[in-house]
C-alpha cells in the first residue's frame, strides 16, 4: 500500500445549463449584497446580463481584465471596488478575469464568485499569477480560492471553436501533469483520468459543432476536473516550459500549452509509465505523446512554437531559464534534452 495525502477543495461548485440564474441566491448564501462584476472588454454583454440578474445588488462593473493579470489593472480595479463599496467580486470570463478577481481578493479580502466561460481552470486553484513590468510571478495562496463557482454551459456556447480547442488542451495539460505529479494521490489520479476522457471525447465535437450543448457540457465538466487537479497537486516540466515561453516571448497561453504538451509527455515517456498508459487509453492511441500530437493536428490546433511567434534564437535562452530553477519532474530536467524538446516543438516536428 502506498501512503498518500489528499487535499480536498472547499469551493462550492454549481454545474449545469441556465445555472447563472442562481447567482443572486449564491451571493445571498455568502452573506453579501454589493457585487462588483468583472469581465474583459470582449465580454461586456455577458457581464451586463449578470448585472441585470443581480439588480440593485450589482454596484459596479469593471471591464478591463487583461491577460496575465497586470498589477496596474488590479490597482485600478481595487480603487474602483472601494469607491463603489463592493463587498464581493464576481468574475465572468476565463483565466484573465478570474485572475483579476483573485488579485483583488488578496489585496482586499473580498470573497469571490466565478462564472467561468473557458476551460483554463483557474477558478479551482489557489494559484495567483501576476505581471509587473515584464515579470510574471506565481504564488499559491489559500486566500485566493474562489468561494463559489457557477458553471453555466450556456455561457460557453459563444466561445469560438478554435480557441475552445486550445483552451481544452490547456485543461488536458493540467490533467496530464496531475497523473505523474510528485504528490499525486488516487483521487487526483481518478479526476485527471476522467478529465482526459471527457475532453478527448468532447473537443472534436466542439471543434466541428461549437453549439452542441452536450459536447460543451462534457468539455466544461472535464475542464472543472482538470482545474481541480491543478489546484490539488503540483505540476512539473510542462507547466514550467509554458511559464517560461509565455513570460519571455509573450506567447499566448493556451496555444503554448497545446504545442508543448506532446513534447513534454515524450520527454517523460519512460519515467511515468502508469500516467502514459492512462493518457494513451483516453486517446485510444498506443503512445501518449504521439496521440496528443495527432489529436491537436486533427483538431486544427497549432503544433509549432514558430507559428506562435517564438524566434528560433530564443531556444537557447528558454533552455537556460527552464533548467535554472531546480524543481521536480518525473525525469530529471537536463539542458541538452530540454533544448532538443524545444527545437522539435519550435519546428512543429512530431515528438
Ligand atoms: P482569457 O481569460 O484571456 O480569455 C481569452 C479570450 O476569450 C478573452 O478575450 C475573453 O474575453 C474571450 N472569451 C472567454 N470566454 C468567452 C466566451 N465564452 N465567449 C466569447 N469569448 C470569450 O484566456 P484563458 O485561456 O481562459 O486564461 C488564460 C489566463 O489565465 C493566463 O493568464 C493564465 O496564466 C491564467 N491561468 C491561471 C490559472 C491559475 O490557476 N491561476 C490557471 C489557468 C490559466
Amino acid at each position: 500500500m502506498k501512503t498518500f495525502v489528499h487535499r480536498g477543495q472547499i469551493t462550492k461548485v454549481v454545474f449545469g445549463s441556465g445555472t447563472r440564474s442562481r447567482i443572486p441566491e449564491e451571493v445571498d448564501a455568502l452573506g453579501r449584497g454589493r457585487v462588483l462584476v468583472l469581465c474583459t472588454p470582449g465580454q461586456v454583454d455577458q457581464a451586463s446580463e449578470i448585472r441585470e440578474l443581480l439588480g440593485a445588488a450589482a454596484v459596479g462593473t469593471f471591464t478591463e481584465a487583461a491577460p496575465h493579470t497586470p498589477v496596474e489593472v488590479t490597482e485600478k480595479a481595487v480603487a474602483y471596488a472601494e469607491s463603489v463599496g463592493a463587498d464581493c467580486v464576481l468574475a465572468i470570463g476565463g483565466g484573465s478575469t478570474i485572475g483579476l478577481g483573485k488579485a483583488i481578493a488578496v489585496r482586499t479580502g473580498l470573497p469571490q464568485l466565478a462564472l467561468p466561460t473557458t476551460y483554463a481552470g483557474s477558478e479551482m486553484t489557489p494559484i495567483l499569477g501576476e505581471t509587473e513590468g515584464h515579470k510574471k510571478t506565481t504564488r499559491r495562496l489559500p486566500e485566493v480560492l474562489v468561494k463559489t463557482v457557477v458553471y453555466d454551459v450556456d455561457l460557453t456556447l459563444t466561445f469560438p471553436a478554435a480557441i475552445s480547442v486550445v483552451s481544452g488542451i490547456n485543461a488536458m495539460a493540467h490533467a496530464v501533469e496531475a497523473l505523474y505529479a510528485q504528490d499525486r494521490d488516487p483521487v487526483a489520479f481518478l479526476m485527471a483520468g476522467e478529465a482526459l476522457d471527457s475532453l478527448t471525447r468532447s473537443l472534436p465535437v466542439v471543434a466541428w459543432r461549437p453549439d452542441d450543448a452536450e459536447a460543451r457540457a462534457d468539455a466544461l465538466y472535464g475542464a472543472w476536473l482538470a482545474g481541480t487537479c491543478l489546484g490539488t497537486v503540483g505540476m512539473a516540466l510542462h507547466h514550467k516550459v509554458c511559464h517560461v515561453l509565455g513570460g519571455t516571448f509573450g506567447l499566448s497561453h493556451a496555444e503554448t500549452h497545446t504545442v508543448v504538451l506532446p513534447h513534454v509527455v515524450a520527454y517523460n515517456r519512460s519515467a511515468a509509465p502508469q500516467a502514459m498508459a492512462r493518457i494513451a487509453w483516453a486517446l485510444a492511441w498506443d503512445d501518449a505523446a504521439s496521440g496528443l500530437f495527432d489529436f491537436a493536428g486533427r483538431l486544427g490546433a497549432p503544433r509549432a512554437l514558430r507559428d506562435l511567434g517564438m524566434p528560433e534564437s530564443g531556444i537557447e535562452q528558454a533552455a537556460d531559464l527552464i533548467v535554472r530553477d531546480g524543481y521536480w519532474n518525473p525525469r530529471p530536467v537536463e539542458r541538452d534534452a530540454v533544448r532538443a524538446l524545444l527545437t522539435r516543438a519550435w519546428a512543429g516536428e512530431a515528438p
